[in-house]
């Protein structure tokens, strides 16, 4: 096999059990993938020996005819998630050359499946942006390019390396995480496909915590159903984290082939947003019609409190994320910087270990936790947050089944386009998906056109809490409408 590298997950996985491919070969053939795109900077690093010992391993168990769903698969992970005796550093300096004597849960269950570590993939420090320019590594180049033009462009962030190497075949699949939008924003950016599952659905035991009420782990695929075989591994309740809940895993590979035939599914005016490209309202109408033309009811809807959504989420965030982050102070792990006396020490190696934008977040969390603005922010965001949720529950209890929307107000921008701009522009990305993490629900984001300039589009589709399923059977029927988008290789 030639180009095995191009296969989807689920292609590779039959591949492999009909015995047509060999892990190693297939591992291999990645392995020399990730060689020659070192200038995308996906990888934050690569792990050649372990993913060749997981591979030959994965290899024996085919060959007895045994191994699990994900058996001999090559996966990227995100360097948000711990993995054991592998460097692990949310790309931020102020981990260090932090390895972990642990494995993150969602990340033990794939090893449990099979599958095969190929390396750590880069993100915003922190998974704190929507570019993938704030981490410690550096920028990540999306192998998409306007028609007819050179420029770098962003793949997205914060999951910016997970997205990027599946676009760019550097990977079968890959882990993300998402806050705010972090798979859904960059699986949009690069043409591939990401689903954030209900919070509670994947356990965040060993994942870098960034704002705990929010952080949901997910997969980034090349596909619909690529997504609902990994998800099916990452996902289950896990004791060790008390947020995640005691719920059977269903079958997401069938629930793919389901269709939407009598679904009702809403669409919100209040996504309408001002500014909005023709192109993304255009592209917003022909989801909505792939829909309706497999069998879907499409109905108005309303969303009232969409508005407060962006305000809401950047005071909430940065809260939780001051409180998480307080725990890098160079006496544990990671970074030290030596001072005059132990509080100089905890000055001098949060200075010197954090980046511009997580400073600001921790400086915005500390302000409006303050004994003085607590009341005016805090608690108000919290209030806020309650009445987003409550839009929602009111559109599932009139019978909607799920949400369409557009993933992303434009496609990728060019990296370092943003350099001058306000940190609100950076944060405007993410209006449509930061609602879908404060009240908790299932978000997908798949390709459903190109823009004028041949870059990837998607659409949001939003679900009832734990009901993944029937956001993978519509994403499937939007993926079979408008079909794949595949970078043309240049790197
Ligand atoms: N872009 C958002 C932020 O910067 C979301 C990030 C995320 O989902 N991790 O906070």
């Amino acid at each position: 096999m030639t180009d095995a590298t191009s296969l989807t997950l689920t292609e590779a996985r039959d591949a492999l059990k009909a015995r047509r491919i060999s892990a190693t070969e297939l591992t291999r053939a990645f392995l020399g993938a990730m060689e020659q795109a070192r200038g995308l900077n996906a990888y934050v690093l690569e792990t050649p020996e372990q993913a060749l010992k997981m591979a030959a391993r994965a290899d024996e168990r085919l060959a007895k005819g045994e191994g699990g769903p994900l058996e001999g698969l090559p996966l990227g992970i995100k360097d948000l998630f711990c993995t054991d005796g592998v460097r692990t550093t949310a790309c931020s300096k102020i981990l260090g050359n932090f390895v972990p004597n642990y494995e993150s849960t969602v990340t033990s269950r794939l090893w449990r499946d099979g599958a095969v570590l190929l390396g750590k993939l880069n993100n915003d420090e922190f998974a704190m942006g929507s570019s993938n320019e704030t981490s410690a590594f550096g920028p990540v180049v999306n192998p998409w390019r306007r028609a007819g033009s050179n420029a770098a462009l962003v793949p997205g962030g914060s999951s910016g390396g997970s997205a990027a190497a599946v676009a760019a075949d550097l990977c079968l699949a890959a882990t993300a995480t998402d806050t705010g939008g972090s798979i859904r924003q960059p699986a949009a950016f690069t043409g591939t496909v990401g689903i954030k599952p209900t919070y509670g659905r994947c356990s965040r035991w060993g994942i870098v915590a960034f704002a705990s009420s929010l952080d949901q782990a997910g997969p980034i695929g090349k596909t619909v159903a690529d997504c609902a075989v990994m998800l099916g591994s990452m996902a289950g309740h896990d004791p060790k984290d008390t947020t995640s809940v005691d719920l059977a895993v269903p079958d997401f590979e069938a629930a793919t082939r389901r269709g939407v035939k009598g679904l009702k599914i809403g669409i919100p005016r209040e996504y309408r947003v001002e500014g909005m490209p023709a192109e993304i309202e255009k592209l917003w109408a022909e989801g909505a019609r792939m829909l309706r033309d497999a069998g879907a009811e499409i109905v108005d809807v309303s969303l009232p409190h969409t508005h407060s959504a962006l305000p809401v989420y950047y005071i909430v965030a940065p809260a939780e994320a001051s409180s998480n982050l307080a725990r890098y102070d160079g006496v544990r792990y990671g970074l030290r910087v030596n001072g005059r006396d132990i509080v100089d020490m905890y000055e001098q190696t949060r200075a010197a270990g954090f980046g511009r934008e997580v400073k600001r977040r921790i400086m915005i969390g500390t302000y409006v936790l303050s004994a003085g603005y607590y009341d005016a922010y805090y608690v108000r965001a919290q209030k806020i947050r309650s009445l987003i949720k409550r839009d929602f529950e009111q559109v599932y209890a009139s019978g909607v089944d799920a949400i369409l929307t557009p993933a992303t107000p434009s496609a990728a921008f060019g990296l370092a386009e943003m350099a001058n701009a306000s940190p609100v522009e950076m944060y405007l990305n993410d209006v449509f998906t930061v609602t879908v993490n404060m009240a908790g629900l299932p978000g997908i984001a798949v390709p459903a056109g190109v823009d004028g300039q041949g870059l990837p589009l998607g659409l949001q589709l939003i679900g009832r809490p734990f009901d993944e399923e029937t956001l993978f059977a519509s994403a499937q029927v939007i993926e079979q409408a408008a079909g794949r988008f595949r970078a043309a290789k240049w790197w």
